[in-house]
């Protein structure tokens, strides 16, 4: 992704795709003293664009890592990177890490924070069969504990256990990994939310092990204001037998269909197209 044309936001300036380079001892390389956001521009706008610039400058305090923009500095940042490029429907790619210090030991307060903002077209998450029901393979791995790592940042080093998961689940035939979290629960897939449908009422987990999604909070509330009850609970794996629907949500995956998560089976439902249909209509309001 490095041959492209366009152009890069990068520590206030911006330059050429193809110029958008750190050095190779940068301290987020070494120690993955990183955080990032995912953002969608619809038609011009970039939905939750706030609540995005907010969550990046939360991540990276909660890893010591003081970020140098305020959410205005970022917002006029990534309306220069989608002016720059002639984009109006793209994905925005923000990102924050440790630059390279004096030496090359695990500390870094010295170090440089750097900040850099991409755009580009982006499609369905899931490829074009998306309203047909993703197939989900069961993660190895779990979700780490609050106590291990601050799961409540966007941050790199999450996602390690999430690149793994996803090729095997690839690997398998599937598109996507659900993982359960270091207690057993039910907790998210390798870049999503994951909600359930039992007897026209909506299971997702309670957000204390995983990312508490933008696009899950805006689907519960999406969901409470249809006057559909959600339960924010620990779900069990046990359970997954007894749902009848099935979804992710998230800022790429937007809402996306499940049809198979291991060996049980869920239809495309009417609950789960209402649910896509709304939040398609809510992001380009
Ligand atoms: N969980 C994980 C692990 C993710 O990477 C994402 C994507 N950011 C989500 C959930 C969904 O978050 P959002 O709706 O804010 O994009």
């Amino acid at each position: 992704y490095d041959d492209k044309d366009g152009l890069i936001w990068m520590d206030g300036t911006m330059v050429p795709w193809r110029d958008a380079n750190v050095h190779i001892l940068t301290h987020a390389m070494h120690y993955a003293s990183s955080v990032f956001e995912g953002e969608r521009c619809y038609s011009g706008k970039i939905f939750k664009s706030r609540e995005h610039s907010a969550r990046l400058l939360e991540s990276g305090r909660l890893l010591d890592m003081k970020i140098p923009y305020s959410v205005d500095q970022l917002e006029e940042a990534k309306a220069e990177v989608l002016r720059a490029n002639n984009l109006t429907d793209a994905y925005v790619r923000a990102l924050a890490w440790r630059g390279v210090g004096e030496d090359m030991g695990v500390a870094a307060r010295r170090n440089p924070v750097r900040v850099a903002i991409a755009a580009w077209e982006w499609g369905a998450y899931y490829g074009d069969a998306k309203m047909q029901g993703a197939k989900l393979d069961i993660a190895k791995w779990r979700r780490p504990s609050p106590e291990t790592i601050p799961t409540a940042a966007k941050a790199a080093g999450l996602y390690m256990i999430c690149t793994m998961s996803k090729h095997a689940a690839e690997e398998k035939g599937c598109s996507d990994a659900l993982f359960y979290d270091y207690r057993g629960y039910v907790a998210e897939a390798t870049g999503a939310n994951v909600f359930f449908v039992k007897d026209g009422e909506v299971h997702t987990p309670i957000a204390d092990a995983i990312l508490n999604g933008i696009t899950r909070q805006t689907v519960i509330a999406m969901l409470g204001d249809m006057g559909i009850k959600v339960h924010e609970r620990h779900i069990m794996p046990e359970e997954l037998a007894d749902f009848s629907e099935c979804w992710l949500t998230g800022t790429a995956a937007e809402v996306t269909p499940v049809g198979q998560i291991g060996p049980h089976h869920f239809q495309v439902g009417q609950m789960t197209r209402k649910v896509a249909e709304t939040y398609e209509a809510l992001v380009r309001a």
